[in-house]
């Protein structure tokens, strides 16, 4: 806060921030809150011979928002691992990541990166059915990569070291990067894994599709049962209302800070034009008193005995109103005639 009374910089800078990272916290955490919401709201729906009738007899044939567990079946061709013998899948994705080590020179340490320079995702058509082989019942998964949550199973995990020369290990403490290895996954959704689906429940002609739900509402695949979907997603809600609630506090303080700067600044101001006023008034009298024209008075002659010249500053208020010998006189403990402030230190003036 400077003198002027305009918070500073550093201040606006705060408050913007915090308030910009509130709001944006806050619209996460209500959209994620919508999101559970609508997720308790979901129409539980049971894989069974009767789902067909039920679809078909519902306007528009159609559950906007449903929720159905299941297990992974192929509908025609599946796919096989590439590294394990036997495992076979619906959709197979392998990453090659590169790791290496990135000298910081803020904190003077080598810091772990991960960069993926490869990412294939293979799909084939599948449907989720009962867990119950005597149940042929089966509802076609639609676009599976359009859903959050997608957690695959990791099949297969292998780290390809790089081979470090002495002249490789001088290069890479010259620039700052050491490049550890590639880390190659494949992970993959298998066969007979129980997944829960949220999406959009449709029978199109004879073919039950759950399919991405229409805009707003979040399409769900994942390995997780439908409750701790829900606990998942409550878990997220609850931290991003925490963040929100800090990030609202900050600003809050922040903002209560410069208001509070602003009225103490605004009072003193007005307390001293008051003092001043004050004074005015008071010298006018004491020029009545001793019988002194207003205008035969010098503005640099001393406040107290309008003869002789102001020749002293007081500290700290840092007036100059007064000749040293009325500074002498003043009753103790000395207080400045113009701002009453107490008078710590005195200094001559020389005027040359
Ligand atoms: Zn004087
Ligand atoms: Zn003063």
């Amino acid at each position: 806060m400077d003198s002027s009374g305009k918070p500073s910089t550093a201040q606006v800078v705060v408050l913007a921030t915090s308030s910009a990272l509130t709001a944006l916290f806050y619209s996460i955490y209500k959209s994620r809150a919508t999101t559970v919401a609508r997720l308790k709201g979901a129409q539980k729906v049971t894989i069974d011979q009767g789902l067909k009738n039920i679809l078909s007899e519902t306007p528009g044939r159609c559950v906007p928002y449903a929720v159905i567990e299941g297990v992974v079946r192929s509908v025609k061709e599946t796919l096989n691992s590439q590294f394990v013998d036997n495992c076979k899948g619906v959709i197979e994705r392998l990453t090659l990541k590169e790791e290496k080590m990135v000298w910081n020179r803020t904190t003077h340490l080598w810091n772990n990166t991960e960069k993926v320079i490869h990412q294939r995702t293979n799909t084939v058509p599948f449907s989720l059915g009962s867990p119950d082989d005597g149940i042929a019942a089966a509802v076609r998964v639609v676009r599976p990569l359009d859903a959050a949550e997608l957690n695959l199973e990791t099949t297969y995990e292998n780290f390809h070291p790089t081979l470090q020369s002495l002249s490789n290990v001088i290069g890479h403490f010259i620039s700052g990067e050491r490049p550890k290895g590639i880390h190659e996954t494949e992970e993959m959704l298998r066969l007979g894994e129980a997944v829960t689906g949220v999406g959009e429940l449709v029978l199109d002609n004879d073919l039950i599709k759950l399919q991405p739900p229409k805009q707003g509402f979040r399409y769900f695949l994942t390995r997780l049962d439908y409750d701790s979907l829900l606990r998942q997603q409550g878990n997220s809600v609850r931290l991003w209302r925490i963040l929100t609630v800090v990030f609202g506090a900050a600003a809050c303080s922040t903002l209560l800070y410069i208001l509070w700067k602003q009225y103490h600044r605004h009072r003193a101001s007005r307390k001293e034009r008051s003092l001043l006023e004050e004074f005015k008034e008071q010298q006018k009298r004491r020029m009545r008193e001793l019988n002194v024209e207003e205008g035969s008075v010098s503005p640099s002659s001393c406040a107290v005995c309008l003869s002789r010249e102001r020749s002293c500053v007081f500290l700290e208020c840092g007036h100059v109103c007064a000749c040293v010998q009325c500074f002498d006189v003043l009753p103790e403990p000395k207080k400045c005639p113009i701002c009453r402030a107490t008078i710590d230190r005195v200094v001559p003036l020389y005027n040359s």
